[in-house]
């Protein structure tokens, strides 16, 4: 018999390529998300178009004991969406009410095994004043003071997924992942991530001209590719280890030398425009001695390949759509 999955978030950019992943392995999946995903069709044996902030829809996809759950259903965007204040109530109430749903529904199944991603929002800001400097080892985690409501909610979850495995015999896992690219993300609208942002500010300029960059452009982030989160996220709920543990890449660089090195790649000749806009923690990297230990793995790709791919995937989406245009 075939091994079944449900990818909650399946219309989103981790999910749509988890399905992927799971159809390669073998898996029987089901997606469900409030939409498709508007950048690849996706490979899921069912797809369902349904509210998880609805009981009743959350019933429907959840109708029998699967193998594997993922969450990654969320309301949540990039520093424009979670980090200007204006989003709070929508990000707080949505994303604990699917969280309440799913693990819940999952509980009444005698479903075992689910997965949440968590994020590294959720670890203090007091940790992260040093660019140079982060700390996000996960036992820093408390006591807590995220610099958003979208990490506080992150944290609330986290500690119901677990008090499940405590109270219910569940055996969810939890991680927390670190700023996931590649290609077939978000890029534009507003809710796009930094490096998405960067690569189409990169690819839509005119050699000569300049992108901007959100704050002095010294503040800190590592990236990590999306294949390695995905092995990551698989090894993780399969193990016995139920987190939290960090997901994230240990090659920490400033928004500045991402910009330089997107810039360099493209062969445009093109300054950077330190603007005042939402940046978020001032450092942030991943401590990867945890999930080192613990599962006997952690990421090694070079930022810079990842890169390259997220780059040309979308110069060709930009091109695609000017195209589009000239043609309309
Ligand atoms: P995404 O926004 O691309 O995907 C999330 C999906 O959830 C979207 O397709 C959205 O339509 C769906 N969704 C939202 N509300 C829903 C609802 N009420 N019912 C059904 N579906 C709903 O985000 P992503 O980058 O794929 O992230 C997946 C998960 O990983 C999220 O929980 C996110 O918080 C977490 N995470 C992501 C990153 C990252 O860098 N991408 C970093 C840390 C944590």
């Amino acid at each position: 018999m075939k091994k079944t999955a449900l990818v909650c978030g399946a219309g989103g950019f981790i999910g749509g390529h988890l399905v992927t992943r799971l159809k390669s392995e073998g898996f029987w999946v089901r997606g469900v998300d409030l939409e498709f995903n508007k950048y690849q069709e996706s490979d899921a044996d069912d797809f369902a178009i349904g509210d998880l902030r609805d009981q009743n829809v959350v019933a429907r996809v959840v109708d029998r004991k699967f193998d594997e759950v993922y969450q990654l259903a969320a309301d949540m965007g990039g520093a424009g969406y979670i980090f200007t204040g204006e989003n709070d109530a929508s990000v707080m109430h949505n994303s604990a009410t699917i969280n309440l749903n799913v693990l819940d529904a999952c509980h009444k199944r005698n479903i075992k095994r689910v997965f949440y991603s968590s994020s590294a929002c959720m670890y203090p800001e007091y940790n992260q004043l040093d660019p140079n400097n982060p700390n996000c080892s996960e036992d820093s985690a408390y006591p807590a003071n995220p610099d958003s409501e979208y990490g506080w909610e992150k944290l609330f979850s986290e500690r119901l997924y677990l008090a499940y495995n405590r109270n219910f015999g569940m055996e969810c896992r939890v991680a927390r992942y670190h700023n996931i690219f590649g290609p077939k993300g978000t890029w534009t609208g507003g809710k796009e991530k930094a490096p998405a942002a960067i690569c189409r500010k990169v690819a839509t300029s005119k050699d000569g001209s300049s992108i901007e960059i959100w704050g002095d452009g010294l503040q800190t982030r590592s990236f990590l590719f999306i294949d390695e989160c995905l092995e990551g996220t698989t090894r993780l709920l399969r193990s016995s280890f139920e987190g939290p543990v960090n997901i994230g890449s240990e090659e920490m660089i400033s928004i500045n030398d991402l910009a330089r090195m997107v810039i360099d790649m493209s062969g445009k000749n093109l300054g950077i425009n330190n603007i005042d806009g939402p940046e978020g923690v001032r450092g942030r990297n991943s401590d990867n001695r945890l999930i080192a230990e613990m599962l006997d793995w952690k990421p090694s790709q070079k930022l810079r390949d990842g890169i390259q791919l997220t780059y040309d995937w979308i110069a060709s989406e930009v091109g695609r759509r000017h195209n589009q245009l000239d043609g309309a």
